[in-house]
């Protein structure tokens, strides 16, 4: 049967993870073990012979640490597992090379900084020169990379570059903590440098202040050590994945929605990617975003704050991390949960005869449903300020409010009559194919899929989008809302 050693203790082992041996249960196994290396009994054992406290025995998921447990016969199929109860201290998973940890050195004040870091058996002063040696990658500084920032330039990781193309927003303060009421309209790039800045002026700040595409990322991400993923679109989560796989750069993701979030890693030791885990995205309109969502502001310091802890993990090389496995917490009803994620072999690009070998050869606006298939009918819309006219003129259209019940309790749209996508089709007897229908949602994404919708059930009257949505017409609503109400 097969013996599992844990990281920490392969030292006693001539660095094997593992083992065969002939035995027919857990004790036959020990001895086996102690006499091929001798030097595994004062690792294992102490001097009365007991199995030392740290070291747990499993058997599957099975707990066997007990020695009245080890005369339990085992099967050849079995494996048994030598795990330390505390996993550290021996960085020897960690995505920062030696030599690069030996050029790093500290002055007094970093000492004083750090200290907090330095006490820790598991990080100390090897582990806080990995940290420094450390050039990682943020993409995206909004609600998540926020906290992943911050706490990555207090934790003193050397090189953080920060990429994103959005100018900051009044309504980002609400959970974007990086930046502050100051800070609206500017890059919120700029706005990460002042705060890494205030932080700690020793950091390498690098920003990008781009909009990632298949032609681009590649040049944004190569050469560093770690990319943290802190966007908030389905694009740029596949681009981000693909491109980590290609340039074989180990990955945290972290994703929030309402009151939950989730949190990987992926692409490490030949762990799975985000592809494996999420085949395919949802059809463009069918969910809704974090922004059309809303999500609860504590949340992303929740979800960020432990995809800046995964990174510090993966940097010193210590604990368990949630590569293979999907973190999923619910924070209204606080609960958490982390569910087994497979590396597919069929994957397209981490599998074993991938489809995709470079970025280009896919189209990721057309994979993520942004574009319009070529066969649909293409739809016609009005800009806001037709649709505007048309409402003063007192022209006989019906308009129709697609967004979730939230999202108008923020703003209604004057004169609407509300139906979700769900229920468009059943509901259909309620449009008059006689008179021009203008579908409205938040972005005018939702109201294309709308539409199509309708269509595809059999519907034949005039159909016509808000494009841009209500966002784009929400001054002009402001300025007539007395007039249409
Ligand atoms: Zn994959």
């Amino acid at each position: 049967m097969n013996v599992y050693i844990s990281a920490t203790l392969r030292s006693f082992f001539d660095r094997n993870a593992k083992l065969e041996v002939e035995a027919e249960n857990i004790r036959q196994a020990l001895d086996e073990l102690v006499k091929a290396y001798p030097d595994a009994k004062k690792g294992l054992f102490d001097e009365e012979g007991k199995l030392r406290g740290f070291i747990r025995i499993y058997v599957g998921s099975e707990n066997r640490t007990a020695q009245d447990r080890w005369v339990i016969p085992l099967t050849k199929k079995d494996e048994i597992l030598l795990l330390p109860a505390i996993a550290g201290g021996v960085p020897e998973g960690s995505i920062i090379s030696d030599d690069r940890r030996k050029a790093v050195s500290f002055d007094d004040k970093e000492i004083e900084r750090f200290g907090k870091h330095l006490l820790l058996r598991e990080i100390g002063v090897k582990g806080q020169k990995r940290i420094k040696a450390a050039r990682v990658v943020v993409i995206g500084a909004g609600a998540l990379g926020s906290p992943v920032i911050q706490y990555l330039a207090a934790a003193g990781v050397g090189t953080i570059k920060v990429v994103d193309f959005d100018d900051v927003s009044l309504e980002n303060l609400q959970s974007q903590v990086l930046h502050s009421s100051r800070d609206v309209n500017r890059p919120k790039v700029a706005s990460a440098r002042d705060s890494v800045r205030n932080i700690n002026r020793n950091i390498e700040f690098e920003a990008e202040n781009v909009l990632l595409e298949a032609d681009n990322i590649t040049d944004v991400i190569d050469g560093y050590d770690l990319v943290i993923d802190c966007s908030d679109n389905y694009k740029a989560r596949y681009l981000i994945s693909d491109a980590c796989v290609l340039c074989g750069i180990p990955e945290v993701f972290g994703a929030i929605y309402q009151f939950e979030g989730q949190v990987s890693v992926f692409n490490y030791n030949d762990g799975p990617c985000y592809r494996c885990a999420f085949p395919t995205p949802p059809p463009a309109g069918l969910v809704p975003t974090c922004a059309e969502g809303g999500a609860i502001s504590p949340l992303a310091g929740i979800i960020g704050s432990i995809q800046a802890n995964e990174a510090l993990k993966l940097i010193i090389g210590i604990g368990d991390h949630l590569s293979g496995k999907l973190l999923v917490i619910d924070s209204l009803y606080l609960r958490s949960q982390i569910l087994n994620l497979n590396k597919r072999e069929d994957c397209e690009i981490c599998g074993k005869h991938p489809s995709i070998t470079e970025l280009a050869d896919l189209d990721y606006d057309e994979f993520c449903g942004l574009k319009e298939a070529e066969e649909e009918t293409p739809v016609e819309g009005f800009t806001p300020d037709e649709l505007a006219k048309r409402i003063e003129n007192g022209d006989p259209i019906t308009i129709i409010d697609v967004r979730e019940p939230h999202e108008r309790a923020i703003m209604r749209f004057p004169n609407a009559i509300v139906i979700p996508i769900g229920q468009l089709a059943r509901r259909q007897k309620e449009l008059d194919p006689g008179k021009d229908t203008i579908f409205v949602c938040r972005e005018g994404k939702r109201s294309i899929l709308a539409i199509n919708t309708l269509r595809e059930a059999g519907y034949t009257g005039p159909l016509y989008n808000l494009k841009g949505g209500i966002e784009a017409m929400k001054d002009i609503i402001f300025s007539h809302e007395g007039a249409w109400l």
